[in-house]
């Protein structure tokens, strides 16, 4: 018996708008797609978040015992400034500004990602494609389309027709738009384009002869468009119809949209069961994105080399403070928010180190299995992470309990709840054990805790003018010293 034949998960579809009992098409098996980064440049704690909430996921499937095929792309052609068909190709604009290869920046920065990634404690996904390696799928995809009547050639570029596929086929379906609004709230063509109607969107694009990216195919010299690749690697290794896809929240339309369209009018079936998209990361109640610079990358984080954060973050308590949300809420980073997960996180790694110490009894006076299930039944809800981590928390108040003799569990129920706790802490949330000595400080806390050494020295030797003068300076520079019957201790403003 599979653990998922007990434990049936409840997935939000953005599709249906509800959330929908999980029956994937194959039991026992899931196929499960992830838009992958665009490889132009560091990803941003954003990007991260979106990419964890799916290793959870994928975490949680794997934990239930599915086998599951997870395919998370790279980006590393067609994608246009702005997400928009005109414009320049994000990473060969990049490639120009720095006078390299476009395989250099993409080389760069998918290095850069893996690290990051790594640092995270990610599962890999089953198949990480690219885009330029699969060119000769999205070309076949397009001839379909092309014989299927819903894209048109013009100059060289091929379009899909939105219009056209809106007539036998819902274009909005995901994303609850209507095409006539749509066409009342885009802007007329300009006559420079060759699109028929604004809401087309390009399938292949002729390239310009700067343009250094570029394939032959029957129409041009040119490129692929973005949505193209996501279908064209999708349904390649997850076949015509799979189970989930899913991205962040800002994909659902054009990009999801356009897969779906593309998908129905090239095989004539819709591509995906379950479409599954995350929320925002949001930086000091702003959305965190590369265009508009509000972003933190998760290196400047990790070493506390940011204007932002008052201290450096472990990755795990980067990792718990995502999951103390929901992936369908807003998150907004803040310090406040950091300093109150890493208490959790260290309070929850405590009490599983002291597991191992707890000794069994004859009576238990909590009921384990019940417990378990409960963390279970809050991963089945659509991976509600935050209502396991409480009762994580119920847990490691237990595991305390015990070991001032407040409480107490039969041999088979501690071994339940060690079992329990740790797999669902390390495997499913994807923590790592650290303690408080291993996150180490940032450049600047040493350098202040180096200043409170030197004013305590000061105040032994009742040198005031020389203490108070290192609490003013530090006062004037943002930093407050806190004398307290511990010891004394600093905020930053
Ligand atoms: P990109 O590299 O821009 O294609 O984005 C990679 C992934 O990060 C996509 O799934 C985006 O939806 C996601 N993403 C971008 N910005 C954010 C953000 N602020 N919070 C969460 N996810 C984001
Ligand atoms: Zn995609």
């Amino acid at each position: 018996m599979h653990l998922y034949e007990q434990q049936k998960i409840q997935i939000y579809n953005t599709l249906s708008g509800t959330k929908e009992t999980f029956n994937p098409i194959e039991e026992g098996y899931v196929g499960m797609y992830v838009c992958g980064p665009t490889v132009y440049s560091n990803v941003h704690l954003g990007n991260v978040r979106t990419f964890m909430s799916f290793d959870m996921v994928f975490r949680y499937l794997k934990h239930l015992g599915y086998k599951v095929r997870y395919v998370r792309n790279i980006t590393d052609a067609g994608h246009l400034e702005n997400d928009a068909d005109a414009g320049e190709d994000k990473i060969t604009k990049k490639a120009r500004l720095e006078q390299i290869e476009p395989m250099e920046v993409v080389q760069r920065y998918t290095v850069d990602f893996h690290n990051i990634l790594n640092t995270f404690n990610f599962l890999p996904p089953s198949i990480e494609p690219t885009a330029t390696g699969h060119i000769i799928e999205q070309i076949e995809l397009i001839k379909k389309i092309i014989d299927n009547g819903f894209a048109y050639v013009v100059n060289g570029s091929v379009y899909f027709d939105v219009h056209k596929f809106n007539e036998t086929n819902d274009y909005g379906i995901l994303s609850k738009r209507k095409l006539e609004d749509l066409i009342h709230n885009t802007r007329a063509l300009d006559g420079q384009s060759d699109k028929k109607n604004p809401q087309d969107f390009a399938l292949w694009k002729r390239a310009e002869p700067q343009h250094i990216m570029r394939w032959p195919s029957p129409w041009s010299d040119g490129f692929p468009g973005w949505h193209l690749e996501c279908t064209a690697m999708s349904t390649k290794y997850l076949g015509d119809n799979f189970d989930i896809h899913g991205g962040g929240m800002d994909l659902k339309f054009p990009h999801h949209e356009c897969e779906i369209a593309q998908s129905e009018a090239a095989k004539g079936q819709a591509p995906v069961n379950y479409w599954m998209h995350a929320n925002m990361l949001h930086l000091n109640g702003q959305r965190m994105s590369k265009s508009t610079g509000n972003t933190v990358n998760p290196g400047e984080l990790l070493s506390g080399d940011n204007n932002f954060f008052s201290k450096a973050y472990a990755p795990s308590v980067i990792r718990f403070f995502n999951a103390q949300s929901s992936y369908r809420s807003v998150l907004d980073l803040t310090d406040d928010g950091l300093l109150a997960s890493e208490k959790g996180f260290f309070r929850l790694m405590d009490a599983i180190n002291l597991l191992d110490d707890l000794k069994a009894d004859a009576n238990s006076t909590f009921d384990v299995s019940q417990w378990r299930q409960s963390c279970y039944d809050a991963m089945n809800d659509d991976f509600n992470s935050p209502i396991l981590i409480a009762h994580l928390f119920e847990a490691a108040k237990l595991v305390n309990q015990i070991k001032s003799g407040d409480a107490s569990l039969t041999s088979d129920d501690l071994e339940l709840l060690k079992k329990t706790m740790r797999e669902f802490t390390f495997d499913v949330l994807g923590l790592v054990n650290i303690t408080k000595a291993d996150t180490g400080t940032d450049k600047l806390s040493g350098a202040v805790e180096l200043l409170i050494q030197l004013r305590q020295d000061a105040r032994v030797n009742k040198d005031f003018a020389l203490s108070d003068k290192i609490r003013d300076e530090l006062a004037a520079k943002g930093i407050q010293l806190n004398d307290g019957k511990d010891g004394t201790t600093f905020t930053t403003n």
